[in-house]
């Protein structure tokens, strides 16, 4: 290893080990990632000026935590090495960052590690591995267990309660007993570390292979309470009859959440999207009814996302994911193609993929003629939206003319007149009796419109007296 060279020309003492996930990930026999974390005992300084005589790209992640990462590119692939002097970190439970100290020997800095899987590290040359907490056999075993003692642990730093879910959703592991009785016991800490922190870790449970088996356990072990409260309480409400017996809208959501692909916002979307519906549910003359779940419901999801700070776009995204969740189910082969532009033009061309998504894996209901018949109107949907899109440009639907146009075209200031003929030409537009971009054919009907609205309002009225 070219790194381990470089630094023992620097120190000769210096000890470098590969530790966390490569390591983990090389037991468990995952393909090699691309993410490199190794412990040293070197300081940052000499750690940098090892990467930087490899050729690495060096970028600083806080020297003051000890570690320094470096990019390095060749043939196409980006390789990203962090390198942290060993840490015996003092944590003052409930304080917001960690207070370093770097610590002296490998031994140490493993059991600072959260996870006996994670605390695993191996010696770069030899490829012989230092295994104190017996990682190797939880992971045969499967088990997700605290190195030491578990309730200290999570007091130290509660991130590590969300890390454990994490952990044990990706490689459909279990946490051990007296793991898990301690994040039980600890749930509430999560609620003293920052939103960003919560939201950064949840976002990795979502993006990954198993997100309902991770939303599952989060409100198992009670730490949903804690980050995403309005979630556990989908527990319980029954679904109408058409969703299969013993079906509750938390598990039809788990299930919605596993059949969407991992894009951030759908996934968002895909947990939220049935999220007021414990709080819509009526029942009349025996049937289940949900009005308004959709508007109420994105009303929710923008609320729930900006208390965990998320950014405007992707509050934005979702919760118009959500307001619109229902629409593309209500379609029927007989909308026209006005009907279906319209339809793009209120999601938002940048939104409809999405949208798709979502309403496919919205279909979880046990009768397979329904399923069936709703998979194939939104294909069918997506399919004329498709044969649209060779045709046109969804962007471009559009007034032909525009204010400025207008204005030449009467010879008139901006004003309010303008609205209401640029709103009539975009209506012929997606009706099909305009096409978009022909200015030519649309002004003799912005001329038709103008006296026809009554909109040159600008002479006296008869009668009226100026003065
Ligand atoms: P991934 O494949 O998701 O990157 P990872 O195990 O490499 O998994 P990282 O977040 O990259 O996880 O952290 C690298 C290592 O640092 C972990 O394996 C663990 O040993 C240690 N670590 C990270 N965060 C914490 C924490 N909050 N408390 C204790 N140890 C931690
Ligand atoms: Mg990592």
């Amino acid at each position: 290893m070219r790194i381990g060279d470089a630094l023992a020309r620097i120190d000769p003492s210096a000890e470098l080990f590969l530790v966390g996930g490569v390591v983990r990930d090389l037991v468990l026999g995952a393909p090699a990632s691309h993410d490199l974390d190794l412990a040293t005992s070197a300081r940052p300084r000499q750690t940098e000026r090892a990467l930087k005589a490899v050729g690495g790209k060096v970028f600083n992640l806080g020297e003051k935590f000890g570690t320094i990462g470096a990019v390095f590119d060749s043939e196409g692939t980006r390789t990203v090495v962090e390198i942290t002097t060993y840490r015996a970190e003092a944590y003052e439970p409930g304080s917001r960052k960690p207070a370093v100290a770097f610590g002296r020997s490998l031994a140490d800095d493993l059991a600072r590690r959260d996870f006996t899987i994670n605390a695993i590290a191996q010696d770069p040359r030899s490829g012989e591995l230092i295994d104190p907490f017996d990682g190797q056999l939880d992971l045969q075993r499967g088990v997700v267990r605290a190195v030491g003692s578990a309730p200290e642990r999570f007091q130290e730093d509660p991130l590590r309660l969300l890390r454990g879910v994490r952990f044990a959703s990706r490689l459909g592991f279990q946490i051990e007993s007296v793991t898990a009785r301690a994040i039980i016991e600890s749930a509430s800490a999560l609620a003293t570390i920052s939103r960003e922190r919560v939201r950064d870790e949840l976002e990795r449970t979502l993006l990954g292979p198993a997100p309902a088996r991770g939303i599952a356990l989060l409100c198992e072990l009670g730490l949903a309470e804690f980050s995403l409260p309005d979630v556990p309480r989908l527990r319980g409400t029954e679904q109408e009859p058409g969703y299969g017996r013993h079906k509750d809208v938390f598990s039809h959501t788990l299930q919605v959440l596993d059949r969407t692909p991992p894009r951030l916002a759908l996934r968002w979307a895909a947990l939220l999207h049935d999220i007021a519906k414990p709080a819509t549910k009526r029942v009349e003359r025996g049937k289940v009814t949900f009005h308004g779940h959709d508007r109420k419901g994105e009303r929710m999801a923008r609320h729930i996302l900006a208390d965990l700070h998320q950014p405007s776009e992707l509050i934005d995204r979702v919760g118009r994911l959500v307001g619109l969740h229902l629409r593309a189910n209500a379609y029927e082969g007989l909308w026209t193609d006005s009907a279906v532009r319209r339809f793009v033009l209120e999601v938002g061309d940048d939104l409809i993929e999405d949208l798709l998504a979502l309403s496919r894996a919205d279909v979880t209901t046990g009768r397979v003629e329904r399923r069936a018949a709703i998979a194939r109107s939104v294909a069918e949907l997506e399919a004329r939206i498709r044969e649209l899109r060779t045709q046109e440009d969804f962007a471009r639907i559009a007034s032909p003319l525009d204010g400025l146009d207008l204005m030449q075209l009467f010879e008139r200031g901006p004003g309010p007149w303008i609205q209401p003929i640029k709103d009539q030409l975009k209506e012929m537009v997606i009706e099909g009796e305009l096409a978009a971009g022909d200015k030519e054919a649309a002004a003799p009907i912005a001329r038709a419109l103008y006296a026809e609205l009554g909109l040159d309002d600008r002479q006296p009225r008869s009668g009226a007296t100026p003065l």
